[in-house]
């Protein structure tokens, strides 16, 4: 029967991609320009194309406040997106449709509860947004500055997706649906002692060398920690290697590195 449904799911996935297959002068021209793609090889590549096409053809992606999403915009959005489901597959991404892009950072509404319990209401600017079952929310202007060049530990379409694997499972906590081979008392130890370890860091005042922002929450802490995976894959071994490998189990489906991340390796080497 599991083999019926892979058959149906590939059958299916073909049809997909006959009908709905991203032109490939688009694809080059549009992925060409986002370095943080230029370590995959032909075949991952081509993969990350038919994933892309997938994302295109199922999920809606609209402007707000009158933006107009051209073509090469949502395909920006989808390679990127994409990349983190490379190994994991479509699945990863059900169940829910909508991407939102604001030209730039967005206004949302904003609580905070204060030491002594009062809670103060106010209006703060994001970047991105992601609500469990729900849309994500991008400013486009934060999506191609982070597009055009690897920044360290910054990613916003990385970031906002990987709230969106978090929280397949029904709830945003920094554990997404771990995959065979994986077990999820390794996952548990390695974050919570990571993530305990980054609250004492940012406490004392000290330099934190991961964005202290991770410190926020636990769901947080995994959306930050992946976009250092994928853009200072070097910098998070170094500072939480247990986090790095299960990473690299979760997202490459193997331990240490990959190709791909081993040339992000040296590109920090060489800046070192
Ligand atoms: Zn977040």
């Amino acid at each position: 029967m599991r083999e019926f449904f892979a058959r149906f799911r590939r059958w299916k996935m073909r049809r997909v991609l006959a009908k709905y297959a991203i032109p490939l002068d688009l694809w080059k021209t549009v992925t060409d320009k986002i370095p943080l793609l230029s370590g995959l090889d032909p075949v991952e590549m081509a993969h990350l194309r038919a994933l892309s096409a997938w994302f295109l053809a199922k999920k809606t992606i609209h402007g707000a406040q009158g933006f107009e999403v051209t073509p090469e915009m949502k395909v920006v959005i989808a390679a990127q997106a994409c990349l983190l489901i490379l190994h994991l597959g479509t699945d990863y991404f059900e169940g829910w449709v909508g991407v939102t892009v604001y030209p730039g950072a967005f206004r949302v509404k904003h609580e905070e509860q204060d030491e002594f319990g009062l809670v103060h209401q106010g209006f703060e600017n994001r970047s991105g947004e992601s609500w469990l079952k729900g849309p994500v929310i991008l400013s486009w202007e934060d999506v191609r500055l982070d597009s055009r060049e690897i920044l360290e530990g910054r990613n916003v379409v990385l970031h906002e997706f990987a709230h969106k694997l978090d929280g397949m499972d029904g709830s945003m906590n920094g554990v997404p649906p771990l995959h065979s081979g994986m077990e999820r008392r390794a996952w548990h130890d390695a974050f919570v002692g990571a993530y305990e370890a980054l609250c004492r860091e940012v406490d004392s005042g000290g330099f934190s060398s991961i964005d202290p922002y991770a410190t926020t929450s636990p769901a947080e802490f995994f959306a930050v920690v992946t976009e250092y995976f994928f853009t200072a894959p070097a910098v998070l071994e170094q500072r939480f290697p247990e986090v790095f490998g299960q990473l690299a189990l979760f997202y490459l489906g193997r331990s240490g590195y990959s190709n791909f991340l081993e040339r992000d390796w040296r590109h920090f080497q060489s800046l070192a």
